[in-house]
């Protein structure tokens, strides 16, 4: 039989649907649309279609989405200067610095340089703390959207051996943290899994990714995963998203693994869609607890 596709496009869209009801209500309340801004420095042409897509969801649920743009040559203290200014403006509920930035500039830096309450990406030191910790704010997008894609399929993590390969601190860590973490009513949304990290310097990966019950690829490598390495009936989620000859494709070799799979994700159509709906989902947060 072939795999069930798990379908993060309409998934994404039934989220969407329920956070532009939430902002309706708000708006009802008297209270402000939430406000996610955007800093894009440098024309990275890959960024662009990214930031775009971010700012259109933005607003198609009803938020104030607005994009500021930089240029490549922009100095770090001015930068740092826009996001103290984001951070004190009271309409702004999320800021996202679109990574990668110019090599001149400390990425760390400027992750560190957002307010906590706004860090709807996820990425700063202190709300992945908090993630490590069992109390999270935000869950990072990627991860969020994998974890949630498998709640809303009806997937379960409890005790499922899984390997996740790609160790990166936007999507392998962060996602082993979230599947790893036991369940508490501060943190439902952790997996309870039985949880191992592969990467670059793992022996034996493929009798690795064989053992799993649920693989997931982050990875950057078109078409890495192949139905050799998976077990039959595992269910497969490819975060990847690789351009090869102009067409978007994952890191799973999707021909050879769909006929083995039990479920797998699609790219495009899969976590990428997910990723988004989760941004949406944690700006809706933030504007929810700065702004009662
Ligand atoms: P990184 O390049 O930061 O990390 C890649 C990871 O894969 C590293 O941990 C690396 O290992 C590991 N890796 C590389 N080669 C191998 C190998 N031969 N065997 C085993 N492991 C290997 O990538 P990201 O995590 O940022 O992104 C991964 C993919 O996900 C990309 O295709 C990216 O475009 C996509 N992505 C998709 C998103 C979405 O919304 N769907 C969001 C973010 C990313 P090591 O640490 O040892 O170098």
């Amino acid at each position: 039989m072939p795999a069930r596709l798990l379908d993060g496009k309409q998934i994404a869209q039934t989220i969407r649907s329920e956070i532009a009801q939430r902002v309706q209500q708000r708006l009802a309340q008297q209270l402000p649309p939430p406000g996610l801004t955007v800093v894009l420095v440098g024309d990275h042409p890959a960024s662009r279609v990214y930031v775009r897509n971010k700012r259109k969801a933005a607003q198609e649920v009803g938020f104030v989405g607005q994009v500021l743009e930089r240029s490549a040559d922009i100095r770090q203290a001015e930068l740092l200067d826009l996001i103290a200014q984001l951070n004190a403006d009271p309409s702004v509920h999320g800021i996202l610095v679109q990574l990668p930035l110019p090599r001149h500039i400390d990425e760390a830096a400027v992750i560190e340089a957002i307010d906590p309450a706004k860090d709807v990406d996820g990425f700063h030191p202190l709300t992945l703390g908090r993630l490590t910790a069992g109390h999270p704010t935000f869950l990072p997008c990627t991860p969020q959207g994998v974890q949630e894609l498998l709640v809303r399929s009806g997937i379960p993590t409890a005790g499922v051996s899984t390997v996740i390969v790609g160790r990166s601190n936007i999507v392998g860590k962060p996602l082993a943290l979230l599947l790893a973490q036991k369940p508490t009513p501060a943190f439902p949304l952790a997996g309870d899994a039985t949880v191992t990290l592969v990467h670059s310097r793992t022996r034996n990966l493929a009798e690795l990714t064989r053992s799993a019950d649920l693989l997931i690829a982050a990875i950057g490598h078109p078409g890495f995963i192949t139905g050799e390495m998976i077990r039959p009936g595992a269910t497969v989620i490819d975060v990847g998203i690789n351009s090869v000859a102009g067409q978007v494709v994952g890191d799973v070799d999707f021909a050879s693994v769909y006929p083995r799979a039990g479920a797998i994700t699609p790219v495009p159509g899969g976590i990428g869609p997910m990723t988004i709906a989760m941004l949406l989902k944690n700006t809706l947060q933030a504007a929810e607890a700065l702004s009662r």
